[in-house]
């Protein structure tokens, strides 16, 4: 996917509150077969290759139920108990904590940080949702329970009927999407937002590796310039892995500024990839906390001096930078995590620039903890509106 926009016109669809601003924009190509036509932020003005496919597009852009108005009493917190993946015990046998999700939540509820019906509860990406950053031929892919187990990293899924795995795999994987695409438009509404979930950044259109089976980032940049206003987005991926799903699909577009510090001597290694990364800071194995900081700072204050100026920050917020993380390699301890975090988003309000993050991989049995812990340390530091709980007495 390339997906760029300009300034432009405003269309009003089926979403009443939703605008279509964009420009000259070589869009997401969205007709299976991958011959279609493209949308970008303009729209129907997008459209380049093949009416036809355009129209398809722009039919399903506007038949999209996944953006959708909340009250006020909501807080720009995004989750679903649909996000957890349970197949009968057998995803124990993953390294994963696979339902990491549910526990973060529980945590930030039980500590006070937010009541259960302040959370909003996204829906579920549709086939046609997904067909806005995927091929028809990927989606016919997931039809196989082989292909899922390779994407899962875990052979036994591929004993299963697909029925299954669509309803225990894929559909709350469709949840995160969902919830990624509404975070966003929290974060362009209430300046922060969050998706407890999501951050599936290994996933292309074309291709999905390391537990990620569908491309909930480009989903969001291609759903933020449909209806949301934005034309240029900031992405900081700051997972323990290179982010080789949006880079292969956002390519190309000068209209995207993607950085990322990864472990470069661990998966993927995607080195074609790399050719989308504007400020790449490649770490070694056992990085610790202390140098790890001072990198992530460097790449902020090398986006400051950009020229670019963006209209969304997408922050990619892995933890699997933490100490003995099988998988990341890194050596940052939880306190790290949460400063980093912090600079992150000081970065977001210094620039009064919305930021939405996802909290993508880092599945170890005390990461719940630490997310929800960042998390009300971001809202104790008027960073993330959330609920501050009162000081005890
Ligand atoms: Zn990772």
């Amino acid at each position: 996917m390339s997906a760029s926009a300009g300034d432009a016109d405003t269309i009003r669809g089926t979403h009443a509150s939703q605008s279509c601003s964009g420009g000259e924009a070589e869009g997401v190509e969205a007709a299976e077969g991958g011959g279609g036509g493209r949308v970008g932020s303009d729209g129907v003005g997008g459209i380049r290759e093949g009416m036809a496919g355009g129209v398809e597009t722009w039919r399903r852009l506007m038949q999209s139920a996944l953006l959708f108005d909340v009250d006020g009493e909501k807080k720009p917190l995004v989750y679903s108990e649909e996000y957890n993946v349970r197949l009968f015990g057998v995803e124990k046998l993953h390294p994963f904590d696979s339902v990491k999700w549910s526990r973060i939540v529980h945590f930030l509820i039980h500590d006070g940080h937010i009541q259960p019906h302040q959370v909003v509860e996204p829906r579920a990406a549709t086939n046609d949702d997904l067909l806005l950053v995927h091929s028809q031929e990927y989606l016919n892919s997931l039809r196989s329970s082989f292909n899922l187990a390779i994407i899962g990293e875990l052979p036994p899924l591929a004993l299963f009927p697909n029925f299954v795995l669509q309803h225990r795999v894929v559909r709350p994987f469709r949840y995160q999407v969902g919830g990624s695409v509404m975070a966003a438009k929290l974060a362009m509404e209430r300046g922060a937002a969050v998706n407890v979930g999501g951050g599936l950044h290994h996933c292309s259109r074309h291709r999905g590796m390391g537990f990620c089976a569908l491309a909930d980032i480009s989903a969001v940049v291609t759903f933020a310039r449909a209806f949301l206003g934005v034309k240029r987005v900031l992405i900081v991926d700051l997972d323990a892995h290179q982010g080789n799903g949006h880079e292969t699909d956002l390519m190309g577009d000068v209209d995207v500024f993607i950085v990322d510090v990864y472990n470069a001597g661990i998966f993927p290694q995607d080195h074609e990839a790399k050719a989308a990364i504007r400020i790449a800071k490649e770490l070694r194995s056992g990085t610790g906390t202390r140098h790890y900081l001072d990198v992530v700072a460097q790449a902020l204050q090398e986006v400051s001096a950009s020229v670019f100026r963006a209209d969304l920050l997408v922050y990619n917020a892995g933890t699997d930078i933490l100490a003995n993380d099988p998988l990341g390699r890194l050596a940052v301890s939880a306190e790290g995590v949460q400063q980093r975090d912090e600079m992150v988003f000081q970065f977001a309000k210094d620039h009064s620039l919305p930021i939405v993050m996802l909290t993508s991989g880092g599945y170890q049995p005390n990461n719940a903890r630490i997310v929800a812990d960042s998390l009300a340390n971001l809202s104790a530091k008027h960073l993330l509106p959330l609920q501050v709980p009162p000081a005890p007495y």
